[in-house]
């Protein structure tokens, strides 16, 4: 049983060699333009649960060398983040097909909130559920110039001059991209000013080839998107805190049921199984540790329950795990044991049957027939003083009452009561 409420996956690692990416200056607290800069990037992250940078020590500008880093992110959808360095914080353009070398293809890149520069060593994932949960690839990363540099400005100033202007004309000095490009506005916007990425012809352009096709791996490990999200996948997290949980089971009702209130079920039917559900995969297996269970087999089995439960999974945020009864028409939930990557164990009993109905209502589970094939188990209210009786007055031969108030417990527990007739 796990003993913490939630879990946070502090997977990610800084890059090995941070000197690579020009950060080898002396580290200070930013300036109050610099913080007040990243406020909305701080506003959108919990830094106690992702390990990327809040960005509160920050590198000294250097206004003749601006940096400049690309990530690949496979977030909701994957795309680029381009991100170029102007008065000590990143601007930040996530670029959804990435940059092209083809001067002839013009790529959109949407304006988003600057980032500090110590993102410019961040790989590896954001758990999931928080703001933009995923794997992050280091793409390319160095220096960049602006192309028209006005006599007493530096390099910074030009940069923040054209941008304000809505044109930047600059050169990549990278690992992956070299030569001018142009980043053209055509759409201002509050949160989100559209803009144009377009490569200049010079000797750096590559007329039909494409780049982020032919470049799949790390500027800074070498490794994949693949790798980079096993690498952080062995690292504990909420999943593997699971796997000492086992279904908890009733015990027989006393002669005198402990005083509460109760929820009243049928005697489920079907074979009792956990149900993963993460990224698009659903995983059964008859104990939350165990990777033993054949769910290939048992879903074919259930056709209905197999594509409900795979609908869910294409929609929700990180992870759920379901303890449900499937048959061969559907999957009957009768409890959820994770949201999202929060372990729901030590919630009450009520609390966790509220976001189980909330989450199957926020899904479509029906079958093409209008039948429903997931859906939580219909429960009545009930007092101890009623437990007894209600196998008769409900007319089932056997019901579980369950304490409405119960965390979730591994194995036989006192808080679910079975009664016969
Ligand atoms: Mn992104």
């Amino acid at each position: 049983m796990p003993t913490s409420k939630k879990s946070a996956t502090h997977s990610a690692r800084p890059s090995r060699d941070a000197s690579k990416a020009g950060t080898s200056r002396k580290e200070k607290s930013a300036t109050p333009v610099v913080q007040k800069s990243l406020s909305k990037y701080r506003s959108k992250r919990n830094f106690s649960v992702t390990a990327e940078p809040s960005g509160e020590k920050e590198q000294a500008p250097n206004p003749e060398a601006l940096r400049f880093v690309i990530q690949k992110h496979a977030a909701s959808h994957l795309h680029f983040d381009l991100r170029l360095e102007v008065d000590g914080v990143m601007k930040s353009w996530a670029v959804p097909k990435g940059p092209s070398v083809d001067p002839d293809i013009k790529r959109l890149a949407m304006e988003v909130e600057d980032h500090p520069v110590a993102y410019n060593t961040f790989e590896g994932t954001i758990p999931p559920g928080e703001y933009g949960g995923g794997t992050v690839m280091l793409w390319d990363r160095g220096k960049y110039s602006p192309d028209e540099i006005d006599s007493g400005e530096d390099a910074n100033a030009a940069a923040k001059r054209a941008l304000a202007s809505g044109k930047l004309a600059f050169t990549f000095h990278g690992e992956r991209l070299q030569g001018s490009y142009a980043l053209v506005r055509t759409r201002r916007g509050e949160e989100r000013a559209q803009w144009l990425l377009i490569k200049h012809k010079d000797r750096f352009a590559k007329a039909g080839q494409d780049i982020v096709a032919k470049v799949m791996t790390s500027v800074d490990t070498a490794r994949t998107m693949e790798e980079i999200a096993a690498a952080n996948s062995d690292e504990p997290n909420a999943l593997d805190e699971m796997g000492a949980v086992a279904p908890m089971e009733p015990t027989l009702a006393p002669a005198s049921v402990p005083a509460g209130e109760y929820a009243i079920t049928e005697e489920p039917e079907g074979k009792r199984v956990f149900a993963f559900l993460t990224s698009g995969t659903v995983k059964l297996t008859a104990n939350a540790g165990s990777k033993n269970f054949d769910s290939a087999a048992a879903l074919e089995g259930s056709p209905n329950a197999a594509a409900a439960l795979l609908r869910m999974a294409r929609k929700i945020e990180g992870a759920v795990i379901l303890d449900g009864y499937l048959s061969p028409d559907e999957f009957v939930v009768a409890d959820v044991l994770l949201v999202g990557n929060d372990l729901q164990v030590e919630e009450p009993w009520i609390a966790r049957q509220t976001s189980l109905e909330s989450l199957l209502d926020s899904q479509s589970t029906g079958t093409k027939s209008g039948t429903a094939a997931l859906f939580p188990m219909p429960w009545v209210a009930s007092t101890a003083e009623h437990v007894h009786s209600s196998s008769a007055e409900i007319g089932a031969p056997s019901i579980i009452a369950k304490r409405i108030d119960s965390p979730y417990e591994s194995g036989a527990s006192k808080y679910w009561l079975r009664v016969s007739l």
